[in-house]
């Protein structure tokens, strides 16, 4: 089975009467446990793509198929049914409610569907767990590095058994050890099966997808598979990046030490 997939997608925008074809036909298909980089020049359909995958916004016409869900020929509240049930959104700026802890965020979209009993309270916890913040149920996002944040709203976009995480520059906000981490999360969940679709216009961070989707001028310009090797070799500089990072930071606290105050 597909996770979603595109026939002759296409979005125009009227703008002060003139008509901007943001996407004009655009076709794909992700199968289940999928990775994919979408990038793309500023003003390609990034964007427009990404909200209707993600059911935020309808097509002008074309097939959008996410799982068995005919999604072009929705209502306004069917779609929302499929977003706040079906889609896993990970933003740039995580997201997150500020006054909740991690686990109640987590919680935020069974919460919102009425569906917030004991075993998913459970599932919650597991989640989190599962994304490294098992020491941090109970704290609030301003007590938390911007990594974990994010892993928080990866934990919360899971709840939902989604057709596939939407990620949008995920990792836009982040440091490159970070980014490492993240990163190494992705390859994680997809190695369980999870479908990933992400925009990105960072080389090294599509060079970590298994599949790249360009854009250009509201087409699709070029679908390409990433070698497993070349998949290897973009973590591998990742982590190399990362390890960099951290030996700064133990210098720099080391020369902390040293300096008199
Ligand atoms: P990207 O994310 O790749 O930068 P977008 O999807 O945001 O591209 O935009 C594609 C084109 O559609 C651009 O020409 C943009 O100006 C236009 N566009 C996007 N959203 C709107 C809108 N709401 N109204 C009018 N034009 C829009």
């Amino acid at each position: 089975m597909h996770a979603c997939s595109i026939r002759e997608l296409k979005k125009e925008y009227v703008l002060k009467g003139e008509t901007v074809r943001a996407l004009r036909g655009v076709s794909f298909d992700v199968p289940e446990g999928d990775y994919v980089a979408i990038m793309g020049p500023s003003g390609s359909g990034k964007s427009t793509l990404l909200n209707l995958l993600g059911c935020l916004d309808q097509p002008t016409s074309g097939q959008l198929l996410l799982g068995a869900d005919n999604v072009a020929k929705m209502t306004d509240n069917q779609l929302a049914e499929i977003r706040s049930t079906r889609i896993g959104f990970v933003f740039q700026s995580y997201n997150l409610i500020q006054q909740l802890t991690v686990v109640e965020n987590i919680e935020v979209p069974l919460y919102y569907q009425g569906r917030l009993g004991a075993k998913q309270r459970r599932r919650c916890i597991e989640l989190a767990e599962r994304v490294g913040l098992s020491q941090r149920l109970g704290h609030r996002p301003s007590q938390l590095s911007g990594g974990q944040q994010q892993r928080v709203a990866i934990a919360r976009s899971l709840v939902n058994d989604p057709y596939f995480i939407l990620a949008d520059e995920a990792t836009g906000n982040l440091d490159s050890r970070t980014t490492a981490e993240i990163l190494a999360l992705f390859d994680e969940l997809n190695q369980e099966g999870r479908t990933l679709i992400m925009v990105t216009h960072e080389d090294d961070v599509a060079a970590r997808a298994k599949r790249v989707i360009r854009l250009r001028d509201g087409l699709l310009q070029s679908d390409t598979p990433n070698a497993p090797e070349q998949r290897q070799a973009a973590a591998d500089r990742a982590h190399a990046a990362a390890a960099q990072a951290l030996a700064a930071e133990a210098e720099l606290m080391v020369q902390a030490d040293r300096s008199p105050d």
